[in-house]
């Protein structure tokens, strides 16, 4: 190929991928954070209230945290980390869930050490080589929940449902299921994983292949295949509540006296698994309706009492949950929600003269000071596209500065409401501005 042609073939390939984010990646436009902001505003109000402290790690770990953490027959071990070697020969993984980092977080800054029980919170980006679908991206940010150390207490697990539950009322959504399971423990897990084996060993043929995989290295997850030649298996697979010793199912019971206790709907599903192997004992999805819409779980997680230990900590109880906040703003947008205005505009400042647009900057920082938001259209000379953009952003009043008021040391407040107007003296500006401000709440 000559060396013209393999240029202009780069040329075209530059362009090809300089516009565009890389597949299942997405830019968060100034529209977009109407709706981030909705959901971070709510949910930070809610880790606020309930105690939970904010941590947050790299978004680079070493790729080994999740190979011996996750689980090695997951997808995400398997097939969908980010993983690179760096000039200096470390093997690095751009962090596919929050966990296991805040895990280590716990362990590197003996964090025990400062309180023995950590509630902490994440928002933060997440990365996963997936298929991107409707409420699946490869870039996402999830807001994660994490209690560490205390009791095995069934009582954090219902707090951490309870959390999730109240982020999906406070944000409205809609037609929310929840559905709850139980891993169990060291105990009777591995009974239980026995009589799966024994029970799909009959039908392995039928199996698809990742199924085949998982027989052998987690069978627990043959109940999680949505593989049409698997899902029908299920049906008659040995059920995990029957085989549960008795601490497992004396928990479970009392994670569901606590739900009721909240009054938070549930249903026992006994073929949740979740696509981690660290969880213990508890597991839960949340769901929405989303009629048309198939948008997967919005907060889920569970226990995991065991996850501390296999770091080489000390055997420390923990419980915590996730949910992508891209899949819940697509809900919120299938179910046709609207948006409360942001915090609207009060007082829209209009200029008329250069002189006037000079000293508006002013009087927008005497406005922003008194704490009234205020807005203006400075780029715009004329005063009737001012006036639009005041009615646009649906400004209560408007503080009209010309060439006669600067010169009389005074400015005109108008009710954009009723047209009414006056020229009051302009250090009197904000005295005048909230008591009509005051008027108009009444
Ligand atoms: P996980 O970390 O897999 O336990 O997932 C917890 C939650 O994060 C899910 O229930 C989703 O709400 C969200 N989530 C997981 N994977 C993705 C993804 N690829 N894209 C968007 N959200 C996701």
């Amino acid at each position: 190929m000559s060396a013209d042609k393999q240029n202009k073939d780069k040329k075209e390939l530059d362009k090809k991928t300089m516009l565009r984010t890389p597949k299942g990646m997405h830019d968060i436009l100034p529209v977009d954070w109407l709706w981030w902001d909705r959901v971070q505003d709510v949910s930070r109000r809610l880790t606020d209230f309930y105690g939970f402290s904010r941590i947050e790690t790299p978004i680079l770990e070493f790729a080994e945290l999740f190979q011996e953490n996750l689980g090695e027959s997951t997808d995400v071990v398997q097939k969908e980390m980010y993983t690179f070697a760096t000039k200096g020969g470390e093997v690095l993984a751009l962090r596919p869930e929050g966990t296991a980092p805040v895990v280590r977080a716990y362990l590197q800054h003996s964090l025990s050490k400062t309180a023995a029980l950590q509630k902490m919170y994440y928002q933060s980006r997440m990365f996963r080589h997936e298929n991107p679908q409707a409420g699946r991206y490869r870039q996402f940010s999830q807001i994660g929940l994490e209690i560490v150390g205390g009791t095995s207490d069934p009582l954090y697990d219902a707090q951490i449902m309870l959390i999730f539950d109240r982020l999906l009322k406070e944000l409205k959504i809609k037609g929310v299921q929840l559905k709850i399971n139980s891993m169990g423990c060291r105990i009777c897990r591995p009974i239980y994983k026995r009589q799966l084996q024994s029970y799909y060993k009959d039908h392995l043929k039928e199996l698809c292949e990742d199924c085949v995989r998982r027989f052998e290295t987690n069978p627990l997850r043959l109940l999680d295949c949505k593989q049409a030649t698997c899902a029908p298996l299920k049906v008659d697979a040995p059920n995990f509540f029957d085989k549960l010793c008795s601490p497992c199912s004396a928990h479970l019971k009392m994670v569901l006296e606590y739900l009721e206790e909240l009054s938070i709907p549930y249903a026992l599903d006994n073929q949740l698994v979740r696509g981690f192997d660290y969880y213990s004992r508890t597991v839960f999805e949340f769901f929405a309706e989303t009629p048309g819409h198939k948008f997967g779980a919005l907060p889920a997680g569970g226990r995991y009492d065991y996850l501390i230990e296999s770091f080489g900590g000390r055997p420390t109880p923990a419980v915590g949950g996730a949910v992508g906040i891209e899949r819940l703003i697509d809900v919120m947008k299938a179910q046709e929600m609207q948006l409360p205005n942001r915090a609207s505009c009060k007082v829209f400042v209009v200029h008329v003269g250069e002189q006037a647009k000079k000293r508006s900057l002013g009087i927008l920082e005497e406005l922003r000071t008194a704490g009234i938001t205020a807005r203006d259209a400075l780029s715009r000379e004329s005063l009737k596209a001012q006036m639009r953009t005041a009615d646009r952003e649906g400004a209560i009043l408007a503080v009209i500065l010309g060439q006669r008021e600067i010169f009389e040391k005074s400015i005109i407040i108008r009710d954009l409401g009723n047209g009414l107007q006056e020229t009051v003296p302009l250090d009197r500006m904000i005295e005048e501005v909230k008591k009509r401000l005051k008027n108009s709440h009444e």
